[in-house]
């Protein structure tokens, strides 16, 4: 589902994961982010899956801890994150157990209104007629829309477990965090929202300098929900027409959500950099780095030993 050219969709989605409307997004995030003064929230994204967005998201965290920030790398791609494994380790024991809540229904209060229906965006309710309602669970985003409108009170939010938060020590001044989601989890936007959110609060206590969150490839609703109260978007591409269409979408996004964004391309010498250099002029966004492709830093790549190197 694109929903960068429908702000409407955006707005609905966004609202799914408790983040726009009514200003929990704001009370969330924002308002510690403010109270936190001087601490720098960094998205890394790019619209396309293996172009190097969690490579460069640990070189850029690597290179700020060695210039002596505090600096907090949030891998916000929940459903395979992978920085922990670059950066050569294990995820160890959860620090947080995240819980989403879904709806249940009691039958003998259910009247069989249909409002419910109705009322769920994520068509995770069916009804046939003159039956009760049926709550399909791999749609549901648990936005609790259903209970809150059910007139008899026949929907009730029932917790379960959908995700877990580590944390890892990676320098004295860098530390990695790790949001995971269930396995099979459809509905992943709120499990970044609470792994931003937990992060945040860590930023606060160890009085990081800099919040680096790297995104999921996409533009759907976890990657809005990453980037959303972001100061910058670094948006990871490759001179190739799948890095050039992607790149398109992520700044459409970047822009709707009102987050600054800048270009890195990697493998730069491998392709046709025009077309990048085409996308970034229409959105009047120069590339800022260039990173050349680098067998060194592939083969670092692939035995978790990236902080060897310094690219950015
Ligand atoms: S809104 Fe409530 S009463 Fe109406 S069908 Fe849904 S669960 Fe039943
Ligand atoms: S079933 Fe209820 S909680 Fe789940 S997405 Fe639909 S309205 Fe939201």
């Amino acid at each position: 589902m694109w929903p960068a050219d429908d702000p409407g969709q955006i707005r609905y989605l966004c609202k799914n994961i408790n983040l726009f409307e009514k200003g929990e997004f704001k009370n969330l995030i924002e308002k510690d982010i403010f109270k936190m003064g001087k601490l720098k929230k960094i998205a890394i994204t790019g619209g396309k899956g293996g172009v190097g967005k969690s490579t460069v998201a640990v070189l850029f965290a690597n290179k700020l801890a060695k210039e002596n920030k505090k600096v907090l790398l949030v891998d916000c791609d929940v459903e395979c994150p992978n920085d922990y494994l670059l950066l050569g380790k294990k995820l160890g024991k959860a620090k947080e157990k995240i819980y989403t809540e879904f709806p249940k229904l009691n039958k003998k209060k259910c009247k069989k209104c249909g409002l419910c229906v109705r009322t769920c965006r994520s068509n995770a309710i069916f009804q046939a007629p003159g039956d009760y309602p049926i709550l399909i669970k791999d749609l549901c985003s648990g936005c609790g829309a259903c209970w809150t409108v059910c007139p008899f009170g026949a929907i009730e939010p029932k917790k379960e477990e959908t995700g877990k938060i580590f944390v890892n020590k990676i320098e004295r001044n860098f530390y990695l965090i790790t949001g995971l989601a269930k396995a099979g989890l459809e509905e992943t936007g709120p499990i970044v929202t609470q792994t931003k959110k937990f992060a945040l609060n860590f930023a606060k206590k160890v009085k990081a300098n800099y919040i680096l969150f790297d995104t999921a490839p996409g533009t759907h609703c976890p990657v809005i929900s990453a980037i959303m109260g972001c100061d910058l978007a670094y948006t990871v591409t490759e001179p190739t027409p799948m890095g050039a269409y992607d790149l398109n979408l992520i700044l459409d996004l970047c822009r709707k959500l009102k987050v600054k964004a800048k270009v890195i391309l990697n493998q730069a010498n491998l392709g046709d950099k025009r077309k990048i250099e085409k996308i970034a002029k229409k959105h009047k966004i120069k590339i800022e780095k260039e990173i050349p492709y680098s067998k060194k830093l592939v083969e670092a790549y692939s035995k978790g030993q990236l902080l060897k190197f310094n690219f950015i």
